[in-house]
Parts: structure tokens; C-alpha cells; sequence
């Protein structure tokens, strides 16, 4: 008997060794897996890359939630259904793109010609893509050839970092790398999730003027204000309290959505500089947010009897309207007020685009130029999509836009939200603080709804 159970033991023993022996050898194969095979695919695929062409990337800039490319290539002549795309050779997304055929087959492209439109980063899926251009040919037997060509940086700009805008609590973060690979140029995408750092956010708001520079006033009965005396009768109202209470509206709605939101002042008593850090034209990209708002409330200057009232939406140069539209619609709706009749700068219902003039460039600045947008807010966030200038440059004790040549910027929008000086007008924004916040927030959301 007792032979047998050692027998048994052995046995046991025996089996059990085999079993830890197998569960090893299956951790390594799968740490392998992991670690090497995982890559294979990538491996191959660069691997199959054309080394007798790249493509010149010319320019690449983030602008909001879009990034967008301009560049140049020649290919073989016979190179047929041409298309830009993200791959890793298992999964491919292609990328809306505008070519141009010159002569010698020269091509030249965009991926959009509105700096807020292009490809949306928000909607690449997790993993490591490689932009490429692909060219499908067939051959005798009709079978498809696929070519793959890579990218070169021909700019003075190098890695991009993104982080997506918050959303069920989650991020993703996109690093955007250019490497290497046997001597083969690669532009590689990285996304996956993270945690938002804590400097990180989705959305920055910037009311208007602050404690010392209260903007525009008015006196509540609809008096005229004195520059001196203030109101004789009815009290003063600064444009500057109005875009607070507006602007920390917006942040409890927005946050309400689950967005991360900083803002430039959040107390009447806050003093705020445009290009210091945190300054009103430099937070949202200190902050990596993609959208920049800027609250503020108009005057014509004319006392309570301004004709002028309702909104005005000041924008950037070379973008669609799809969002400034939405934001037009909602806030018309929400806050129960009309838009603006002025004609000046006026290209849609409320929305307006100011570029400077020859007559205010004149002839000492040889600095600015007409194709930059005059509000320094809009033209400053936006770093090279908007042409920013470093406003300042010319004033040595000056803060200047540390952004200014940045490709990856905020999208600004500049809310003038109504007259005060207009006393229908100022009772209606005086009424409505919860309805202006509620429409600029229930814009964005709508516009990301559509576009995410
Ligand atoms: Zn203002």
C-alpha cells in the first residue's frame, strides 16, 4: 500500500510539473506574440513602401479638431487610382484630399481648403497608422498591383501631440511622429487612451476685458452714461460682468456635458493680460483645448438708442461656417434675440469676418498684411491657420504671442452677444444669461454630433 501511494505522489508531482512546464512556455509564446509578432504586420507593410518616390509634405498644421496637409509628389507615369490614406496594412482610412495634376506627373494636394475641415482627429480609431499614398494598378491578368508611398517633412515643423476631446469620461491621446524606418521617411500615428494630464483641456473660455479694462457700459434704466460721472440716474453695467456671468454659465453647461473647461478669469476682481501665460489669446493653447470662445457684448456708442442690436459672430479667414452657422441658429433660439443688422464685414446671417485694410495697415507696418484678420483674438489663437502676426513684436516691454507660428492651435470664435447701449437689447441680454450660455453650448455639441 504504501508503495503504491508513492507511486501516486510521483505521479502528481510528475503532472504538475508538466502542467507549470506548459503554462511557462505558453506566457513566453504569448509575451512574444505580444511583443513581436504583434508588430509583423506593421513590419511588412513598411517593408513594402516604395523607396523610388516620397511625398513632400509641404505643410500640416491642427486647427481645432482637424488637421490638415498640403504637399507635393511625382509618380510613375503609368500610376493609377491615386488616394492618401492611414495604414498599417491589416486596416486603412482613407483621407478626403483635393490633387492636382500638373505637367510630368507632378501632382500637388490639400486635404481641405478650409483650415477647419480636413481630417477629423477625434474619429481615428485606437492603434499605429502610417500615412501614405496608395496607387492601385492591374496587370496583364488584371489582377490589382498596390503601391505604397511615404511621407517627407519638407517643413520646419516636426511631432504633433493631440489629446481628444473628452468624451463618456475617456481620451484618447494621438501622437504624431515622424521616424524612420531602414531610411524610409514615415509619418506614424499613435492613438491610444489616456488620462487627461492636469494642464490638459477640451475647451477654453475667455470673457472679456477684467477688472481694470471693463469694456463697454451701460446704464441699466437705458440712460446715457458720462464717460466721467457714470449714470445720473439707473447703475452702471461693465461689458466686462456681463461676459463673466455669461461666460461661467457656459463652463457649468459645457462641464455639465462633460468637458474639461478652463477659463481666462473666473472673479470680477481677476486681471487678465492677452500674451502672458494664461492671457486670454494664449490659455486655450497653454492648454492644448480645441475650441477657443471669447465672450463679450457690443456698443455703438449711442447711449440707450442704439439702432444696432443682436448677435455678431467674428470668425477666422479661410473657414467653412458649418459651426458658426450652428452657433448662429442656437443662440438666435435660446437667448430669444435676433441677429445684427450691420452690413459691415458681413458674409452670413451674424456671422462676420474683419480682415485689416490698406488704410489701417498704412505704411509703417510693412508688418501686417490684408489677408490677416483684424480682432487680434481670432488671428492670435490661431497660429499659422490664421496668420497670427506675435502682435507686439514691436513693443519690447510687451508680452508677444509665444503660439504665433504654431500648427497646432485652438479654433477661435468671438461672440459679440448683443448691443447694451440698445435698452431692448440689454434687457434682453440682462434676462437671458442662462439662454446665450445654453445656445453656444448646445451649438458646439450639435456641430460635434454631426462631425465626431
Ligand atoms: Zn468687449
Amino acid at each position: 500500500m504504501k508503495k503504491r501511494k508513492k507511486v501516486k505522489r510521483k505521479i502528481i508531482a510528475y503532472a504538475l510539473t508538466l502542467c507549470f512546464t506548459a503554462l511557462i512556455i505558453g506566457i513566453l509564446y504569448l509575451g512574444y506574440m505580444l511583443i513581436f509578432k504583434n508588430n509583423e504586420p506593421q513590419k511588412s507593410f513598411l517593408e513594402s513602401i516604395e523607396t523610388t518616390a516620397y511625398v513632400d509634405i509641404d505643410k500640416y498644421a491642427i486647427y481645432g479638431i482637424h488637421l490638415n496637409f498640403e504637399g507635393t509628389f511625382t509618380l510613375p507615369e503609368d500610376a493609377e487610382n491615386i488616394s492618401l490614406m492611414l495604414s498599417n496594412g491589416e486596416k486603412q482610412i482613407k483621407i478626403n484630399w483635393e490633387l492636382t495634376k500638373k505637367e510630368n506627373n507632378q501632382y500637388s494636394f490639400k486635404t481641405s481648403k478650409y483650415i477647419n475641415e480636413g481630417i477629423v482627429l477625434e474619429n481615428i480609431p485606437q492603434g499605429e497608422y502610417y500615412l501614405v499614398i496608395e496607387t492601385i494598378n492591374h496587370d496583364e491578368e488584371k489582377n490589382e498591383v498596390k503601391k505604397y508611398y511615404s511621407v517627407e517633412n519638407n517643413t520646419e515643423y516636426e511631432d504633433l501631440e493631440y489629446y481628444t476631446l473628452t468624451k463618456n469620461g475617456k481620451n484618447n491621446k494621438i501622437d504624431i511622429e515622424w521616424n524612420t524606418y531602414e531610411e524610409i521617411p514615415t509619418l506614424k500615428f499613435t492613438i491610444k487612451e489616456t488620462t487627461l494630464p492636469d494642464d490638459v483641456y477640451d475647451i477654453t473660455i475667455d470673457p472679456g476685458h477684467d477688472a481694470v479694462d471693463g469694456g463697454m457700459t451701460a446704464c441699466s434704466d437705458g440712460s446715457t452714461s458720462d464717460y466721467y460721472y457714470g449714470c445720473y440716474t439707473g447703475t452702471m453695467i461693465r461689458e466686462s460682468d456681463l461676459n463673466l456671468e455669461v461666460g461661467l454659465e457656459l463652463k457649468k453647461v459645457l462641464e455639465d456635458m462633460g468637458y474639461k473647461v478652463a477659463m481666462t478669469r473666473d472673479d470680477p476682481e481677476d486681471e487678465v493680460y492677452i500674451y502672458e501665460k494664461g492671457g486670454s489669446a494664449t490659455l486655450a493653447n497653454d492648454t492644448k483645448s480645441k475650441f477657443s470662445l471669447a465672450i463679450h457684448h457690443n456698443s455703438s456708442g449711442m447711449g440707450g438708442t442704439s439702432y444696432l442690436k443682436g448677435l455678431e459672430l467674428y470668425i477666422a479667414n479661410d473657414t467653412n461656417l458649418d459651426l458658426a452657422e450652428i452657433f448662429v441658429n442656437e443662440i438666435t433660439q435660446n437667448a430669444n434675440t435676433t441677429t445684427s443688422p450691420k452690413q459691415e464685414y458681413n458674409i452670413a446671417d451674424g456671422i462676420y469676418q474683419r480682415f485689416f485694410t490698406l488704410d489701417e495697415i498704412g505704411d509703417d507696418l510693412g508688418f501686417w498684411t490684408t489677408d490677416m484678420i483684424y480682432y487680434y483674438y481670432i488671428r492670435e489663437v490661431g497660429g499659422i491657420s490664421t496668420h497670427a502676426a506675435q502682435d507686439g513684436i514691436y513693443k519690447p516691454d510687451y508680452a508677444k504671442n509665444e503660439h504665433y507660428d504654431s500648427n497646432n492651435t485652438a479654433e477661435p470664435y468671438l461672440f459679440e452677444l448683443g448691443y447694451m447701449d440698445n435698452y431692448e437689447n440689454l434687457l434682453n441680454i440682462l434676462n437671458n444669461r442662462t439662454g446665450y450660455a445654453q445656445g453656444i453650448a448646445t451649438a458646439l455639441q450639435k456641430y460635434l454630433d454631426q462631425e465626431v
